[in-house]
């Protein structure tokens, strides 16, 4: 297919697609799925090789957001039986990084709902950055606090923070269909501070909310324009309670369409697959590692992963090999350009409900937490296309409870 050389042609210079190519890899078919991800794999195979970098979450505060993002399972309103809980001690959460970093993390990303943290919060954060940092020597951290005001940025870098995540989720024309409480603009704003203060910036999108294909390219180069280190693609999961709980619009081709497009469009850039991985690309996710060079382990913020277990096998058996800690994400004129900061690993993701999307995933083969679905693990004929409410499971285990995190 003379679009498919064509676009890897231009990843291999770094070379922006026009959106009418982007939009043509959108609308291909499922009978060219496998020529699509052949081709965008090429490119992620020249810039980060067989390397897959994991990141692990941690939920510093759940739930009770005064914001009203419609994915968000957090947010004002939603009565989706999530944990609730105010901010975990710095102890609570290095304990919580620890089970992340020893399966194989080399990313911890500190998340906590809300608009934004007030100067005491960051502060609060700092100690738990030190505190995670003292015990892990080379860990990487990244904060997902909110939109951040003035001045903050340049806190948590100077509290040893190497990335910050604020995803644009949407595209502009949208966002306003989706979050009332604040803008595009106040997005974009955030990132620029991070990118300012001289963290890695890390910034991506939900898709599934019911957007057009002609959304989804603007929102992605949107993010090409911002130049983050890091482009988290979180699927929709449509979490009972929330406003978008019918928003059931993806099969596993098109989550690889999307993938391979942000890709195509952001060539040499960390691109996580992030929330909704389980739940939508399903059995499909080896194929998926074939585009993305990063996923989160384990849970998510507020929904459940599948075993972390099951991500590293799956990731040995599609021929992957998990990022080592001494090792360098990001190709090296990305890396050198980062200077200071983590650029050298890349940046942030997240999947975070409270600031990119919810993810969650059943692990319907998980060895704890799992969704009422896999009770009984008798096989069940499940049609094609039909809502996977059966794969969202609320995460009841790891940070917040006594239970022992998924890692
Ligand atoms: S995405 Fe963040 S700001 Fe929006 S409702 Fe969720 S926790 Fe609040």
């Amino acid at each position: 297919m003379d679009l498919l050389n064509t676009l890897v042609d231009k990843g291999l210079r770094r070379e922006l697609p026009t959106r009418e190519e982007a939009l043509a890899v959108l609308a291909t078919s499922d009978d060219d799925v496998l020529d699509v991800v052949a081709a965008a794999g090429k490119v992620r195979r020249h810039w980060f090789g067989r390397r897959v970098k994991l990141n692990y979450l941690v939920n510093l505060k759940s739930g009770l957001c005064p914001e009203d993002c419609s994915y968000c399972s957090q947010r004002l309103g939603s009565s989706t039986g999530i944990l609730k809980y105010s901010w975990l001690k710095p102890d609570e959460a290095s304990k919580a990084a620890a089970a992340g970093l020893a399966g194989g993390a080399k990313r911890v990303c500190l998340v906590a709902s809300g608009r934004g943290p007030t100067d005491r919060d960051v502060d609060r954060v700092a100690g738990t950055i030190k505190a995670i940092k003292e015990q892990h020597e080379g860990v990487e951290v990244c904060a997902c606090l909110g939109l951040l005001s003035d001045g903050q940025a340049e806190r948590l870098r100077e509290a040893g923070a190497d990335a910050y995540n604020h995803n644009l989720n949407t595209s502009e024309g949208t966002y306003g269909d989706i979050t009332t409480t604040h803008t595009y603009a106040d997005r974009v704003d955030t990132v620029n501070k991070a990118h300012a203060a001289g963290l890695s910036a890390c910034s991506g999108l939900i898709a599934g909310m019911g957007e057009s294909d002609e959304d989804l390219v603007d929102v992605v180069f949107s993010l090409r324009e911002l130049d983050p280190d890091s482009v988290p693609v979180n699927f929709l999961i449509p979490v009972e309670g929330t406003p978008l709980a019918k928003e059931w619009n993806l099969t596993p081709q098109r989550c690889l369409r999307i993938l391979a497009m942000v890709r195509f469009v952001c060539p040499d850039v960390e691109v996580r697959i992030a929330g909704g991985r389980e739940v939508h690309l399903r059995t499909l996710q080896p194929l998926a590692l074939h585009l993305a060079n990063s996923v989160f382990l384990g849970d998510y913020l507020t929904t459940e992963g599948q075993a972390g277990r099951a991500d590293l096998e799956m990731i040995a058996d599609a021929g992957f090999v998990v990022e080592g800690s001494d090792e360098v994400t990001l190709p090296q004129h990305r890396a050198e350009a980062q200077g200071g900061g983590c650029g050298s690993h890349g940046a942030e993701g997240a999947v975070c409900g409270s600031h990119g999307a919810e993810g969650a995933g059943c692990g319907s083969h998980a060895e704890a937490g799992c969704g009422s679905a896999c009770d009984s693990h008798e096989a069940v004929a499940v049609p094609a296309g039909e809502p996977r409410t059966d794969l969202v499971a609320v995460r009841r285990r790891g940070a917040g409870t006594d239970l022992a995190p998924n890692a």
